[in-house]
């Protein structure tokens, strides 16, 4: 393997300063307490992919540059060298075998960050030059043409422009419009590229939802997507670079509230991460749709029917938006009003297992039967429920799960959370 990388700034990485970092990276125990939480080992029974391991890949480089007793005495205390050979475990099991989903994390007899940990072991690869190139191709569509799919932005206002048709049709009313670089709005309001491109559905549900609560909204063709892939990459200049693009066209269309299109790692990266990329907090509030929908309901702007969702649907929680977003009551609130037959998985909330699509995995060809293996976990949890229909407000998951339903022949549908809403709106 040629290694093209810069090994000074990925060790580099180890080094910044991050009181975090350094305590984290020397605290696990090995109780193996964390194995039962990772769907790559349930699925496998692979000892290797148990999260411990991918702490230890990262603290043994980091003992072997940091330590006296590592560059004295490597091999007494398991330090490694970042050679060829390390290199090419870290890439299989920091970006192969993990979603980033932090369940592991939530149960860790101490509390070690093992998704932080494995985030830094990625940004230590971005250094080298060694992220995968499916998803290393995905982070530079995004920066060289705006969104991570490269969709022309003819093709978007195409496909915006019957769909704006069928929003008139559909609600009666000549003057219903999907507004585009509309300044001076309340709402500047992101997509995950996957929806003009493959399921326009769900940007004509959250049309309606905003037509029914008579929102003041824009989509902007400049800066829409709402997708960071550098977070799962490690680059974080390329991070930074994302972000900035969806802050400042906030202040170009003078918006208010920049809401999150149903995208778990989305939401993460520019409302949560994007701050500490860019250095300072945002001077406009940054919501998700989900939250959005649920305000709507308690504002009493729109109104929904449960009879009109009457199938069985179950919901599948995306760990970026629960377990590191702490968005939880608020889809179970809309879904209360939206649908007649609820029914959680076993676990769910803030101990469900990921789906397997997360950590960038649905950009990472090369590791597609992995993947595809690691959601059999959650193929069993959504036939215990008995349901139809399964929503999940993020559009990775979503992907994932449909992958899921036809490889494991499920026969459910799969939704997002617009979609049910739309399903259940009353018009007055
Ligand atoms: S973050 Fe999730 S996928 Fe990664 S090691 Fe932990 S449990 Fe496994
Ligand atoms: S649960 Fe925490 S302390 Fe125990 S092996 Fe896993 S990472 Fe280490």
């Amino acid at each position: 393997m040629k290694i093209n990388g810069n090994k000074e700034k990925a060790l580099a990485v180890l080094k910044r300063r991050d009181s975090k970092l350094q305590s984290h990276l020397n605290s696990c125990v090995r109780c193996g307490l964390c194995a039962e939480s990772c769907i790559f080992y349930l699925s496998t029974g692979e000892e290797r992919y148990i999260p411990a391991r991918k702490v230890d890949i990262v603290s043994s480089v980091y003992r072997r540059y940091n330590t006296l007793a590592g560059k004295l005495m490597p091999g007494l205390v398991k330090a490694r060298e970042l050679d060829e050979f390390t290199l090419t475990e870290m890439v299989d099991l920091l970006f192969g075998s993990c979603t980033m989903c932090g369940r592991c994390t939530a149960h860790c007899s101490i509390g070690v960050d093992i998704s932080y940990l494995v985030s830094v072991g990625r940004s230590m690869l971005a250094e080298m030059a060694m992220v995968p190139s499916s998803l290393q191709s995905t982070v530079d569509a995004a920066i060289k043409t705006g969104n991570n799919m490269g969709i022309p932005v003819d093709e978007l206002l195409d496909t915006l422009e019957w769909l704006e048709d069928d929003l008139r049709d559909e609600v009666d009313d000549t003057e219903a419009a999907i507004p585009v670089n509309k300044s001076n709005v309340n709402i500047l309001y992101t997509l995950n590229p996957r929806e003009p491109k493959f399921f326009p559905l769900s940007i004509s549900a959250m049309a309606k939802i905003f037509y029914a609560a008579g929102e003041s909204w824009t989509l902007s063709t400049r800066m829409y997507d709402v997708t960071n892939y550098a977070y799962y990459s490690g680059n974080l200049d390329e991070a930074r670079e994302i972000a900035r693009r969806l802050r400042d066209e906030m202040f170009e269309l003078n918006a208010r509230i920049c809401v999150l299109a149903e995208c778990g790692h989305g939401s993460r990266s520019f409302r949560w991460e994007g701050p500490n990329y860019l250095g300072s907090s945002y001077a406009f509030e940054t919501i998700t749709s989900v939250e959005l929908i649920s305000r709507y309901l308690k504002e009493g702007r729109i109104k929904l029917d449960s009879s009109l969702n009457t199938e069985r649907i179950t919901l599948h929680d995306p760990c970026n938006l629960v377990r590191s977003g702490g968005i939880f009551e608020e889809q179970r609130f809309i879904l209360e009003r939206a649908v007649s037959d609820f029914v959680e998985m076993n676990p769910y909330g803030y101990d469900n297992y990921c789906c397997g699509g997360g950590g960038g995995q649905l950009a990472m060809s090369e590791y597609g039967e992995r993947r595809l293996k690691a959601g059999e976990l959650k193929v069993k949890q959504i036939k215990n429920t008995g349901a139809l229909t399964v929503v999940s407000p993020c559009h990775n998951c979503v992907d994932q799960l449909m992958q899921l339903n036809q490889v494991y022949r499920m026969n459910v549908k799969i939704k997002t959370l617009a979609e049910i809403v739309a399903d259940a709106l009353v018009l007055e």
